[in-house]
């Protein structure tokens, strides 16, 4: 099984779109996002405005304050302060990454965690790994959704993760732990990745090197996740040999048209959560 993430994603946005014309009805207003660029990095861009684009389809007011690669630390501060002040924001996010005079903890703490859609604040990680109510980080629930897609129940099941980065690995195994997996997470220094992964019911990989596992890593009937976006030449493609590993396994994500509209959608889903939790 090919799992369809394009589908997936726009099953989940029609969701989104009913439940704020819902909201729109109930409480006079919809979830704003506000989002701050700085520089001129293309594919920050590029991101942006799908983001906007993405909002504005299911009904979320959204606005984009941009700023020169040059700009103080102060002056962003002083915006995250205003949009944490204003009670017609529901969602804050900054994107990644910063040029070097900005500090991105600082920026990250200076967001309230209440509208923290991208959920890196250290009250929603801490939150997370305690198991209590959290923001999540957009690609790993938007992984987990797929995952749920091709078996709803996890329990006991033993789940891989390749890459332990604060974005996607350590959040994704917070996630299947909460599922009652059994998580195990490589990285760079891990000894032998490919023993590891043989043992896996499910893999998640999120590192960032093209076609890293191979179709003898992955046993039969495995669930493969694959959150990597690699450019070879003019393809992009992800860190599973999609090729030699789709016939052998239960479900994959392919690359692209998997993991990477889902992270969009799971984005609005967080924004509207704020919302939720700011008007209740
Ligand atoms: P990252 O912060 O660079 O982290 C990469 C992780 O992979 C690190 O933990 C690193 O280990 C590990 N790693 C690197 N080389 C390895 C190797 N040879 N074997 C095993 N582990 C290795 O990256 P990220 O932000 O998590 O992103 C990972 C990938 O996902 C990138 O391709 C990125 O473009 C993509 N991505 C996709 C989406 C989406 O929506 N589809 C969203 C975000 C990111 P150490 O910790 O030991 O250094």
């Amino acid at each position: 099984m090919i799992i369809d993430g394009k589908k997936e994603s726009a099953l989940l946005r029609e969701e989104i779109r009913n439940e704020i014309s819902l909201l729109k009805k109930e409480k006079n207003k919809v979830p704003r996002l506000s989002v701050i660029l700085i520089g001129d990095f293309l594919p920050s861009q590029i991101y942006v405005n799908n983001k906007e684009k993405k909002s504005k389809e299911v009904g979320i007011d959204s606005e984009v304050f941009r700023y020169s690669k040059e700009v103080k630390e102060s002056e962003i501060l002083k915006k995250i302060e205003d949009l944490n002040n204003n009670k017609d924001v529901s969602g804050i996010l900054v994107q990644l990454p910063l040029p070097n005079q900005i500090n991105k903890e600082k920026i990250i703490n200076a967001i309230d965690p209440d509208k923290d859609v991208d959920g890196f604040n250290p009250i929603n990680v801490g939150n997370l790994a305690s198991g209590y109510k959290a923001m999540v980080p957009c690609t790993p629930l938007g992984c987990l959704l797929l995952i749920k897609k091709v078996e709803y129940n996890l329990s006991g099941k033993h789940a891989v993760i390749i890459g332990r980065s604060n974005l996607n690995g350590k959040p994704m195994a917070q996630l299947l732990l909460k599922e009652n997996c059994t998580v195990t997470i490589l990285h760079s220094k891990t000894k032998d990745l490919k023993s590891e992964c043989q043992k896996a019911d499910i893999v998640v990989v999120a590192v960032g090197a093209a076609n890293l596992v191979k179709g003898d890593w992955v046993k039969k009937d495995s669930i493969i996740i694959d959150v990597g976006i690699n450019k070879i030449k003019d393809k992009i493609v992800g860190d599973v040999h999609f090729g030699e590993v789709k016939n052998k396994v239960k479900a994959i994500t392919p690359v692209p048209g998997g993991v990477g509209p889902m992270t969009i959608a799971c984005l609005l889903r967080n924004t509207v959560e704020c919302f939720k939790k700011l008007n209740s």
